[in-house]
């Protein structure tokens, strides 16, 4: 069992535990912090909830939460 993945931006734990869940959860808030934060991902935060609006399937899910994935190992850092 793996620890519980808990998003970068607000520290709150997907209800499964997953980082697709977390994902989930950033794109459902979608404000300003959670967006910044995917925009210093190098993504797009706009480009992927459009792919997620009109492609079948979790592909925009399963791509933000592999950065999820890597950022539960390091601790949170802000750049300015
Ligand atoms: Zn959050």
């Amino acid at each position: 069992m793996s620890e519980p993945v808990k998003c970068p931006v607000c520290g709150k734990k997907a209800k499964t535990g997953s980082a697709i869940d977390c994902a989930r959860h950033m794109f459902g808030v979608g404000d300003k912090p959670h967006r910044a934060w995917v925009e210093a991902q190098g993504l797009s935060f706009i480009d992927l909830l459009i792919e997620q609006a009109t492609t079948p399937g979790n592909q925009s899910y399963v791509t933000l939460a592999e950065f999820i994935e890597k950022a539960q190992d390091r601790p949170a850092e802000t750049k300015n």
